[in-house]
């Protein structure tokens, strides 16, 4: 069968590229209005220090629930966000969310200093209102610049360095925290790195899966780890499942983990009573 694009070339179409075609366009039409309609939220993974073995931060996680796709992952949907621009509205939207809530936790005093970690996409950390959006947003929210935290990926970094300096210097000066995300899986060396404003590096959750045992794996992990101390930046793990992992990570210096073996992410009131309850690792 034959159909037509939208820019009226003729292409060759299969049923599969349909179908992917159809939920692509699905996506994007329902993100256009799936704030308004109550569809996404946000969960929280926390964060475990592996020296004291408490809660010192959690992540914010966006979810969707289509009203005909049902739970859409977000590995799938911010990529569509992002390609539209819906992701400027949206992650506006999360970084509110996660600093509203925060200021009402801390206020309630169920936390003290932990931070929450907000995960930007390439779109927004390029957007040239960031800075006055989290002025604003720490304004109205009353939560402390040093209680959040932005985690942006290697590639968005690597796109336009001198760019990307500038950007993190302005929000390193409001107190805001930094944090490279899935930290292995791109091509930057941590030679590179070293000219950044940065806080805090995550191992990306792919090379934790072998360990104990994946020699090269191991071999990568303890690699960044120590170069990532002697620049002076802090370590947490991500995608930890396991006690071995939690065990080998201690040994080799990562000061925290995130995953599944302490906590999935969670909607607010399971966030609220799990650090009420005073889980620790
Ligand atoms: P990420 O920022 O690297 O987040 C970590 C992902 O790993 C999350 O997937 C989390 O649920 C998952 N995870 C945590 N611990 C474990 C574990 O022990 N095992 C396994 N198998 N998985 C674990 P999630 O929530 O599906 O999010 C996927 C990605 O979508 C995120 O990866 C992030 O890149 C993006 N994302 C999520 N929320 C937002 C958001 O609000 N804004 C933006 N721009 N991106 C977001
Ligand atoms: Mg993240
Ligand atoms: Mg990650
Ligand atoms: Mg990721």
């Amino acid at each position: 069968a034959l159909r037509l694009s939208q820019d009226q070339k003729t292409i060759f179409y299969h049923p599969a590229m349909g179908e992917a075609y159809e939920r692509q366009r699905m996506l994007e039409k329902g993100l256009e209005t799936a704030l308004e309609r109550d569809e996404l939220h946000l969960y929280f993974q926390p964060q475990v220090s592996l020296s004291t073995g408490l809660i010192v931060g959690a992540e914010a996680l966006l979810r969707w629930q289509h009203p005909g796709l049902g739970n859409v992952s977000p590995d799938e949907f911010i990529p569509v966000a992002e390609a539209t621009g819906i992701i400027i509205p949206i992650g506006d939207w999360v970084l509110r969310q996660a600093c509203e809530f925060w200021g009402e936790l801390k206020q309630q005093g169920i936390i003290d200093q932990a931070v929450v970690a907000v995960n930007l996409s390439a779109g927004q950390f390029r957007h040239t209102g960031l800075v006055n959006m989290i002025r604003d947003i720490v304004s109205v929210t009353g939560m402390p610049y040093d209680q959040l935290e932005l985690e942006i990926t290697e590639s968005h970094l690597m796109h336009d360095l001198d760019a990307s300096v500038e950007i993190m210097k302005r929000l390193q000066q409001l107190g805001v925290a930094l944090a490279i995300d899935d930290f292995g899986t791109g091509y930057s060396s941590l030679s590179t790195l070293n000219g950044f404003p940065l806080d805090k590096l995550k191992i990306d959750r792919s090379f934790v899966v072998g360990i104990p045992g994946n020699r090269s794996n191991e071999t990568l992990v303890e690699a960044i780890i120590q170069m990532a101390h002697a620049l002076n930046l802090k370590i947490i793990t991500e995608g930890v499942e396991t006690k071995v992992q939690v065990e080998w990570l201690k040994k080799h210096g990562s000061n925290e983990i995130q995953g599944y073996y302490f906590s999935k992410p969670l909607p607010r009131d399971e966030f609220v009573a799990f650090i009420q309850q005073g889980q620790t690792l």
